[in-house]
């Protein structure tokens, strides 16, 4: 497969990714994805993400507190 974003050719990767779905955030661990190694782009396959998607539809996930570091951007 290709990353839709730049053409490079993408590869598997099996681990943690985060989604923003609705705009709440998402942890999904040991999850497989393809990723860009020229822009860094996650791609999920269609069956991975209809699987995540109906998780959270039927609320299967525990909510945990992680701290997050967040940064105000600087103009100019
Ligand atoms: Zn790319």
């Amino acid at each position: 497969m290709k990353c839709p974003a730049c053409g490079e050719v993408l590869i598997k990767k099996k681990g943690e990714i985060d989604l923003r779905i609705n705009g709440k955030l998402y942890m999904v661990r040991e999850v497989t994805f393809e990723m860009c190694p020229g822009c860094g782009e996650r791609v999920l396959s269609p069956e991975v993400s209809q699987n995540i998607f109906q998780k959270i539809k039927a609320r299967k996930y525990k909510e945990e507190t992680i701290k997050i570091p967040v940064l105000n951007g600087t103009y100019g």
